[in-house]
C-alpha cells in the first residue's frame, strides 16, 4: 500500500482552502466552492478508474465497478460541507478515506463494487434543516425541504439549479438497489477516544436527542426595595432547576443534558428578573431512558417553580429517536480494527451523523477517528497521521471480509 495517512491529511487540508469565506473553512450547502471540492475529489476518483457522477441533491459519487459489476455494492462516505470556521476533517475526512480504500483495493479482484460518496449537506447550516444529501439518498428530501429557503431567500431548489442540478430528478439521487451495506469514517469530535488512549471506535448507536425551550415566569420588582422573602425571582428558579438538570444527568449512565442558553429579562442590575427563558438539550442511547429522564427534569422544574411561586412552561422542539447501526457490520468493523492491532471500544455517538439517515434504509457502520483535545468545529480540529493509518488499514479489512460475505 503505498497511500498513508499523512498523505490524507495533506488532501483534507487542500479541501479545506475550498471556502465561501476568504478567512476560514466555510462550506455550506452548494455554494460555488463545492465546485471545487467536487474537482478535486472527482480527479481523483478519476484517476483510479472510477465513474464519476453529481446527483440531483449536490452528492459526489465514485463508482468503483468490479469486472463483470457484481450484483451487491458497499457505500462509503461522508459529508463534504462544513459549519462556518470550520476545521479540516469533520465530514472530509470520511470521504477521503473511501477513495483511499478504493485505490488501496482497485487491483485486487473483489466480488463488490464500492460507491464512495461525499454528501452535498450533514450540517444544517444553509437552511437551519441538517443531512440534505443523505435525506435524498433515502427519497425523504422532499417538496417540503426544497422549499426551504435560506437568509437570502434562495430556496433549496433554486441552490440545486444554481449550482447547475436539476431539482426535479432526485428521484434519480436515492440509494442505488445493489447496495448493501455503508460504511462511514468520522472524526469522534468528543474527548473519549483520547481518553481512553485508543485511536479507533466502533459506533454501535446514534443517540435520541430532545430539545426543548422552557419558560419560568416571576415577577420583575425592584432589587432594593423588595425583601427576600416576598420575591418571585424567576432567574433563581431557573439557576436551581439547571443545577438540578445537572445532577440527575450524572446520575444516570450514559445520559447527557444541557441547559446552555438562558435569557432573563429585564436585564438590570437592579431589578429582580421576571422572566428567564432558557434551553434543554437532553441525549441518550435509549429512547426510553431519555424520555423518561427529560419528564423528570420538566417535573422537578415544576415543582422548583411550584414552591417559588413562578410559572413554568416547556416547548418541544426536537424529538429524535435514536439509530442502531448494524450489529453485524458493527462486529466486522470491531474485527477489522482489530487486524490493525487496535482494539476499538464500541461507543454511542452523542452526535448526529449521515449515517443515522443511511441506517433508516440499508445496514450501516461507524468508525470514529480519536479527536486530539476532543476539538471539533472549530479550525484548531485535527487527527493524528497514525490513526489515519490504522483507519484506513481498518477500512481495508472491513471491505474484503464484508465482500466475502
Ligand atoms: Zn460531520
Amino acid at each position: 500500500m503505498t497511500i498513508c495517512g499523512r498523505d490524507l491529511i495533506a488532501k483534507c487540508d487542500s479541501i479545506a482552502k475550498f471556502s465561501e469565506s476568504s478567512s476560514d473553512t466555510t462550506r455550506t450547502f452548494l455554494r460555488p466552492a463545492m465546485h471545487q471540492v467536487h474537482d478535486f475529489l472527482g480527479d481523483w476518483m478519476r484517476s483510479l478508474g472510477m465513474q464519476v457522477t453529481i446527483d440531483a441533491a449536490g452528492n459526489l459519487r465514485g463508482l468503483h465497478q468490479t469486472a463483470p459489476a457484481s450484483a451487491r455494492r458497499l457505500l462509503i462516505g461522508s459529508h463534504l460541507d462544513t459549519v462556518p470556521a470550520a476545521g479540516a476533517f469533520d465530514g472530509v475526512l470520511g470521504v477521503v478515506l473511501g477513495v483511499a480504500i478504493v485505490e488501496a483495493l482497485k487491483d485486487i479482484h473483489l466480488p463488490l463494487d464500492i460507491e464512495v460518496i461525499g454528501f452535498s449537506e450533514e450540517e444544517g447550516v444553509r437552511f437551519g434543516v441538517p443531512f440534505l444529501g443523505s435525506l435524498a439518498l433515502i427519497r425523504k428530501l422532499d417538496q417540503t425541504l426544497l422549499a426551504l429557503s435560506d437568509r437570502q431567500g434562495i430556496s433549496v431548489a433554486e441552490a440545486i439549479r444554481q449550482f447547475g442540478l436539476d431539482s426535479n430528478q432526485i428521484n434519480g439521487a436515492t440509494v442505488h438497489p445493489p447496495t448493501i451495506g455503508y460504511l462511514e469514517f468520522h472524526i469522534e469530535q468528543g474527548p473519549v477516544l483520547e481518553h481512553l488512549n485508543r485511536p479507533l471506535g466502533v459506533v454501535e448507536a446514534i443517540a435520541g436527542q430532545s430539545r426543548y425551550r422552557t419558560e419560568f415566569a416571576g415577577a420583575a420588582n425592584h432589587a432594593g426595595t423588595t425583601p427576600m422573602h416576598l420575591r418571585r425571582d424567576a432567574l433563581a428558579g431557573a439557576a436551581e432547576w439547571i443545577t438540578s438538570v445537572e445532577a440527575q444527568a450524572r446520575g444516570i449512565g450514559g445520559l447527557v443534558a444541557t441547559v446552555s442558553a438562558a435569557h432573563s429579562e429585564p436585564q438590570a442590575g437592579n431589578v429582580i428578573a421576571g422572566v428567564v427563558r432558557t434551553s434543554l438539550d437532553v441525549r441518550h442511547a435509549s429512547d426510553e431512558v431519555r424520555r423518561h429522564a427529560v419528564d423528570e427534569m420538566l417535573q422537578q422544574a415544576s415543582q422548583i417553580a411550584n414552591r417559588r411561586k413562578l410559572s413554568f412552561k416547556a416547548d418541544l422542539s426536537l424529538d429524535q429517536s435514536s439509530v442502531m447501526m448494524d450489529l453485524f457490520l458493527t462486529s466486522l468493523a470491531r474485527r477489522a480494527c482489530l487486524e490493525t492491532g487496535c482494539e476499538a471500544p464500541v461507543m454511542i455517538s452523542g452526535a448526529g451523523h449521515d449515517a443515522m439517515i443511511i441506517a433508516q434504509e440499508i445496514p450501516s457502520a461507524m468508525i470514529f477517528l480519536r479527536s486530539p483535545g476532543g476539538l471539533s468545529h472549530c479550525p484548531e480540529e485535527s487527527v493524528l497521521s497514525g490513526d489515519v493509518d490504522l483507519a484506513l488499514a481498518a477500512g481495508i479489512h472491513f471491505v474484503r471480509e464484508f465482500s466475502n460475505h
